[in-house]
């Protein structure tokens, strides 16, 4: 007797370290090397896009400044991004998905969702299609990836991140619940530092412990987005795979650990922001009409700034002064700034693939 299917079946795939990885693949020179993928060390705004494995060792992350980097690794390589490359395999990569499932979520060039309810070859367990996938991965384009595989986005996501690299995590039905409770709450979709910080100073370090929140609480401190964590934990995700996902806006923000007072101080951060910001509407070949500065005060107070050009733009440079001159119509001098941010939209008709949002606050990773 055939029974509908009660759970869906989604994986998670995600590369390993992927543009340093594509660097060690094609030049055997750094092979077991720290490789730095990215901006240079040497000027202001260089940031790091992705550290080989061997670099993380050293405390090397994505979106430290490369200055930051070279002094926490002097003996590192710093490779500049070959973005055509990356663009090339990727597309290898969704060609090798397809093969299971047309419902291909991106997220970037070297993640994305796949739904694999109904597999196209009809493999039937989304552990054996996740393993081939990695299989056809490692055979076809010497490079390796990451899998979680539940019944969800949210927990398939966190489980690809766990038995990293080369790693394969299926999260069941019946794991779920307890998997979230013990899940701490920076690994929230969503929980940004200052978010985590805030849930921390209430006494919430799990997930256990934001389940014993009712969903109006949640709300209530944490905005929109408290219903959803008021769901996820409870295991339940109900957002679809889309294969075909609107990109509205693109930008980067940072919250600083002190407040800047100077104005020297808020165009170094403003010179990083836009960087970051160039660099991620590079890789989805996006430029857009409209440049936002987001500017948050000390008391919390919040204002966005925009201007808008005749043609679209993405380089840095544009971003940066345009950021600059906005700043400088709000009084600066007087100011005391926890956050800056910098984002462009109104993309007009563009082939539009890609982004990566999380739900409340964009990622500011590229
Ligand atoms: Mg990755």
């Amino acid at each position: 007797m055939p029974s509908a299917t009660p759970y869906r079946k989604i994986i998670h795939i995600d590369m390993d370290a992927f543009y340093a990885s594509v660097e060690q693949r094609d030049e055997p020179e750094y092979r077991g090397k720290p490789i730095v993928v990215g901006g240079s060390p040497e000027g202001r705004g260089g940031v790091v896009a992705t550290a080989s494995y061997e670099a993380r060792k050293f405390g090397i992350r994505s979106a430290m400044s490369a200055k930051q980097a070279k002094q926490l690794c002097p003996q590192a390589i710093f490779v500049r991004p070959r973005f055509a490359v990356y663009k090339e395999v990727s597309q290898h990569i969704r060609e090798i998905f397809r093969r299971y499932t047309d419902l291909i979520e991106p997220l970037s060039l070297d993640e994305a969702y796949l739904d694999v309810t109904e597999d196209k070859l009809g493999v039937g367990s989304a552990i054996e299609v996740a393993k081939q996938i990695k299989q056809a991965i490692q055979e076809e384009l010497n490079l390796t990836a990451s899998a979680g595989v539940s019944i969800n986005k949210f927990v398939a996501k966190i489980a690809s991140d766990i038995n990293k690299p080369d790693g394969l995590k299926f999260i069941g039905p019946s794991a779920i619940e307890k998997f979230m409770e013990n899940l701490p709450v920076e690994k929230f979709f969503g929980v940004g530092k200052v978010t985590a910080e805030k849930m921390k100073k209430m006494g919430l370090h799990t997930g256990a412990d934001l389940k014993t929140l009712t969903e109006q609480e949640l709300t209530q401190h944490f905005g929109k987005v408290g219903g959803f964590y008021y769901q996820i934990v409870r295991g339940i995700d109900n957002r679809p795979v889309q294969p075909h996902r609107e990109t509205k806006s693109m930008g980067a923000e940072d919250t600083f650990a002190y407040d800047l007072t100077t104005t020297e101080d808020m165009h170094e951060e403003l010179d990083k922001i836009a960087q970051t910001v160039a660099a991620r509407l590079d890789r989805y070949q996006l430029k857009g009409r409209t440049v936002t500065l987001k500017i948050k005060y000390s008391d919390f107070k919040q204002i966005t700034r925009n201007q808008s050009f005749n043609h679209p733009v993405r380089d840095a440079d544009t971003l940066t002064q345009t950021a600059k001159q906005l700043l400088a119509a709000t009084n600066p001098e007087d100011a005391r700034i926890r956050l800056l941010g910098i984002s462009v939209s109104n993309f007009g008709e563009q082939p539009i693939k890609e982004k990566k949002t999380v739900i409340g606050e964009q990622l500011s990773l590229f």
